[in-house]
């Protein structure tokens, strides 16, 4: 007699679509700039005033009145950048100024200090001697010509980085409204696991993928919240798997939901909510399961991930990233997809779509010297084997089918990490 999972077989798209179907935006917070890198903003931020404020010198040199021209003139003040001229500029004189500071009331350009000759003091009055003829206008940036009162400088939705904080601090905002980082709680499960620093016995092996889930979600921009390693206990599993629902928004255990008499997660969140799926038409990680349970009120995402790290990985970035992104805000939550070529031929598999670790760069010869991507196998690419991610910055999605795909043949690839070779 064959023992046969109860679940059926989702492909991997009709997988993600469920997930992405369970997770909203988290409700928008106002946190600090300092806090704001990588988060989604949840308003347009609208331009309060002109930027500049006032007409700026672009150069250090002299404040003129264009139609004066070349010629000697007394230097009747000076402004610099932060001050504001206490005199007005008459026709036939000038006044020093520096980058960034206001021109003085009637002075319509400058010119910059290469073009002039500082002249000796005639009675007592500095002169300058002015070498070119500029148009009006000349090296002043207008009010707001860099950014217009009422201009939207960012929208809801986008994603902040150094410029958009820099936009942020421009038009003066301390705090900004965004969706906070997903709290992710991560369970590891398995009596043979033991944690890194304490001694090894018989039978046993070192927990990798606490540590590299943590990493994982840190890396996805969520906040990584440890819950152990719980033994293949129904008793201890139901009691991690309450307090991490208490804990986060996302739960994240691995091992324990394959077909052993000891994979014993399934049946448990079965109880705790609703399965979405148990299986997916994918190599590795089959057996992912995805539930959702209602807890503080709050609808709960939980994957349970597969425990060959390899499979707790992948289906980490396929499924959980995604959701991730979509719980922070992003508008569009899937990871990135490029085209690559093969480095060297790969074999498929017949019965399932596989997501091939590989590590791309750059190479200006591809497409006719053109330059494309170069997809390079990470080797054997066994489930168990942590060592086909490494250096992996992105999964090749290999059809399901007979035979092999020759070097040079094109694949889409989903990014997994930066394309840094
Ligand atoms: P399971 O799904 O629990 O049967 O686990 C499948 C395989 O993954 C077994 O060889 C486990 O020992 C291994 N495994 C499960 N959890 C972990 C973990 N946290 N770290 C390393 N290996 C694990
Ligand atoms: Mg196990």
């Amino acid at each position: 007699m064959t023992i046969e999972s109860p679940y059926p077989m989702l492909s991997v798209a009709e997988a993600l679509a469920t997930v992405l179907g369970q997770a909203e935006a988290l409700p928008a917070q106002r946190v600090d700039l300092s806090a704001a890198l990588g988060l989604v903003l949840a308003e347009a931020v609208v331009a309060p005033a002109p930027l500049p404020p006032f007409p700026a010198s672009t150069k250090d040199g002299y404040a003129v009145i264009a139609t004066d021209g070349p010629g000697d003139y007394p230097v009747i003040g000076e402004v610099t950048a932060g001050r504001v001229a206490d005199f007005t500029l008459t026709p036939g004189t000038v006044a020093y100024i520096t980058t960034g500071a206001p021109a003085p009331t009637g002075a319509d350009a400058v010119v910059m200090v290469e073009e002039t000759e500082a002249l000796s003091a005639v009675q007592g009055q500095r002169m300058v001697r002015i070498h070119t003829r500029v148009k009006a206008g000349a090296d002043i940036r207008p009010v707001g010509i860099d950014v217009a009162t009422g201009q939207t400088v960012l929208a809801a939705g986008e994603r902040l980085g150094a410029a958009e904080i820099g936009l942020l601090a421009t038009v003066g905002a301390a705090q900004v409204a965004v969706y906070p980082r997903p709290r992710v709680a991560i369970l590891s499960t398995g009596d043979e696991l033991v944690e890194p620093g304490q001694t090894i016995a018989p039978g046993q092996i070192y927990d990798s993928n606490r540590a590299m889930l943590m990493a994982a979600v840190t890396a996805a921009g969520g906040i990584p919240l440890d819950l152990g390693i719980a033994q293949d206990s129904a008793a201890q599993l139901e009691e991690r798997i309450q307090q991490g629902l208490q804990m986060g928004v996302v739960l994240l255990t691995s091992g324990g939901v394959s077909m052993g008499d000891l994979d014993l997660i399934k049946p448990l969140l079965e109880r705790a909510g609703t399965v979405h799926f148990g299986r997916i038409r994918m190599k590795p990680g089959k057996p992912l399961t995805f539930v959702t349970v209602m807890a503080n009120q709050q609808r709960k995402l939980v994957f349970g991930l597969p425990g060959n790290p390899i499979s707790s990985l992948v289906t980490f970035y396929l499924m959980a990233v995604p959701a991730l992104r979509k719980l922070a805000g992003w508008p569009a939550p899937e990871l990135r997809r490029v085209q690559a070529h093969l480095a060297q031929p790969l074999p498929l598999d017949a019965y399932r779509p596989e997501y091939h670790r590989a590590t791309l760069r750059w190479a200006s010869e591809l497409n006719n010297g053109n330059g494309g991507l170069l997809a390079t196998s990470t080797g054997s690419q066994s489930s168990s084997r942590l060592l086909s991610a490494r250096t992996a910055n992105a999964l090749l999605e290999l059809p399901q089918a007979k035979g092999a795909l020759p070097a040079g043949a094109v694949v889409s690839a989903l990014l997994i990490g930066e394309i840094d070779g």
